[in-house]
């Protein structure tokens, strides 16, 4: 469920009709609903609450790298979330968002030693440890400061998690985790070190899962590695299971809900006796974020469709170039009559397409016009590719919004170069 709907046959953000936000701010513009991140993040929580321990809540580790805008990641601390984190940088959005360090989790195949270190000052409250190289710089790390780090090993369950290729992260072949073959001897070695305190294991299997299956699979492979390295001698009171729930991307599309996740995760982790960490990212953002542009013009096809040319592109919105995905593209205003377009941005790529033959709400030009499901893996994937400048982003709640990223045009982006002396 969200709340981008026509009212009076206007689309409205909650209480706020888009052209107001297009009239004020321009286009292309990502539009966040507050209410629909607050419902997500609601819905999430409550499916999995039941699998606390100790009177304590998993804990809820929003994935920063699906929208890191600090203004959404308020919105999610005020409801008691923490942060998945893969980078310094997400690092510290998540505390200037006002995040507790206890609740950050750091992920990530490729820590810098900087990062690490940056980690271990801020007392964050688990490292997800992707490789031995990486566990034993980490405890070197954490001992020269006289400190423990608090860390899960991520395992490869090599699952194939039925999704996009670039987005699956649990096969054998992929970079991520260290393979389940050897995963007991390296928790072995890890567990050993001073400077680790290397308490559960973590995994992560890939993102937009439409089948709840393969999930089940790798937390059943999961489970026989807990018990194993108990049976060993080891201590394992936390295991991660990761984000990559998916949303529906088209109307009428039906993917596993939260609760149905919820119960697969409760039987499939019954009897563990763990704290649980959940990393959702898309689940919660996906729905509560639509893509707001205006069309430029509509041109002739050659032997196909019109080409219906939007001020949006592959730069701000790059899934479609990236992974052939869909969005739902529906008008503001429509008018009641449909057309067959291909959707396209101004960027001089043919990859710059975001929908082929599509059939949608007729348009002409200066028509606005929204990209649905644009929540998560969109504004921060934008890039200035064309000296477009970075698309801007407004956050709603009820009859109000704030511009909560400012868009960075092309001349903002050009002060940051400089032609060396020696050519001037
Ligand atoms: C990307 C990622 C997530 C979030 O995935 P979603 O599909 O957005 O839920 C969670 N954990 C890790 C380690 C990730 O890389």
């Amino acid at each position: 469920m969200d709340h981008f709907s026509l009212i009076d046959g206007v689309m409205h953000a909650e209480g706020v009709p888009l052209p107001r936000i297009a009239a004020e701010v321009g286009t292309p513009v990502y539009v966040y609903s507050r209410a629909t991140l607050e419902r997500h993040g609601q819905v999430f929580r409550e499916a999995l609450a039941p699998l606390g321990t100790n009177g304590q809540e998993p804990l809820i580790a929003f994935a920063v790298k699906s929208n890191p805008n600090l203004a959404v990641l308020r919105v999610l601390q005020r409801q008691g979330f923490g942060a998945d984190v893969v980078s310094g940088g997400e690092l510290m959005r998540a505390l200037a968002a006002g995040m507790a360090p206890e609740k950050i989790v750091f992920s990530g195949v490729g820590k810098t030693d900087a990062e690490l270190a940056l980690g271990l000052d801020q007392g964050i409250g688990q490292f997800n440890i992707e490789s031995r190289e990486e566990g034993r710089e980490l405890a070197a790390l954490a001992a020269a400061r006289g400190q423990s780090a608090p860390a899960c090993l991520r395992v490869n369950p090599d699952v194939d998690a039925k999704t996009h290729a670039k987005i699956s992260t649990g096969k054998a072949e992929n970079k991520f985790g260290v393979p389940l073959m050897r995963a007991r001897e390296t928790f072995a070695e890890l567990a050993a070190l001073p400077g680790l305190n290397l308490r559960g294991v973590a995994i992560h299997i890939g993102s937009q899962l439409a089948d709840l299956e393969p999930l089940e699979t790798a937390f059943a492979k999961v489970g026989a590695l807990v018990a194993d390295l108990r049976a060993v001698g080891h201590t394992i009171t936390h295991v991660d299971l990761g984000g990559g729930l998916g949303v529906p991307y088209r109307r009428g599309e039906v993917l596993p809900s939260p609760a149905e996740y919820g119960a697969m995760v409760a039987r499939a982790t019954k009897g563990w006796d763990v704290q649980l960490t959940f990393e959702p990212g898309r689940v919660i953002a996906g729905n509560a974020g639509v893509l707001l542009t205006r069309v430029i013009r509509v041109k002739r096809g050659g032997n196909g469709p019109p080409f219906v040319i939007v001020d949006a592109a592959m730069n701000d919105l790059a899934r479609p170039a990236l992974y052939g995905a869909w969005h739902d593209f529906e008008a503001v205003m429509p008018r009641g009559e449909r057309m067959t377009a291909n959707i396209v941005g101004p960027i001089c790529e043919t990859g710059d397409t975001f929908a082929t033959d599509r059939d949608c709400d007729a348009l002409v030009s200066g028509d606005l016009a929204v990209f649905r499901t644009a929540g998560a893996y969109g504004a921060t994937m934008a890039s200035s590719y064309n000296s477009r400048g970075f698309v801007a982003e407004v956050l709603v709640d009820g009859d109000r919004f704030a511009v909560v990223a400012d868009r960075l045009d092309a001349a903002a982006i050009m002060d940051a170069e400089r032609v060396p002396e020696w050519l001037a």
